[in-house]
């Protein structure tokens, strides 16, 4: 699982860091990055949680 964020539509609102800290990490740039660039699978379910909340569709996973 490799999640990836569309720096182009990310508005920063930090939601993906609150589903996944372990994953995401919002930055003073103000936006997020993946700071685990092949997390553990035990990761997924959260992951996809922050795909379907992240309100501009900016993460995708390629497997
Ligand atoms: S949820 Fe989406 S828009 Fe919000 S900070 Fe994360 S990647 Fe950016």
């Amino acid at each position: 699982m490799k999640p990836k964020i569309n720096h182009d539509e990310c508005i920063g609102d930090g939601i993906c860091e609150e589903i996944c800290p372990e994953v995401f990490e919002l930055r003073d740039d103000g936006l997020a990055y993946v700071i685990e660039e092949d997390p553990d699978d035990s990761l997924f379910d959260k992951v996809e949680e922050a795909v379907e909340e992240c309100p501009t569709s900016a993460i995708t996973v390629e497997e």
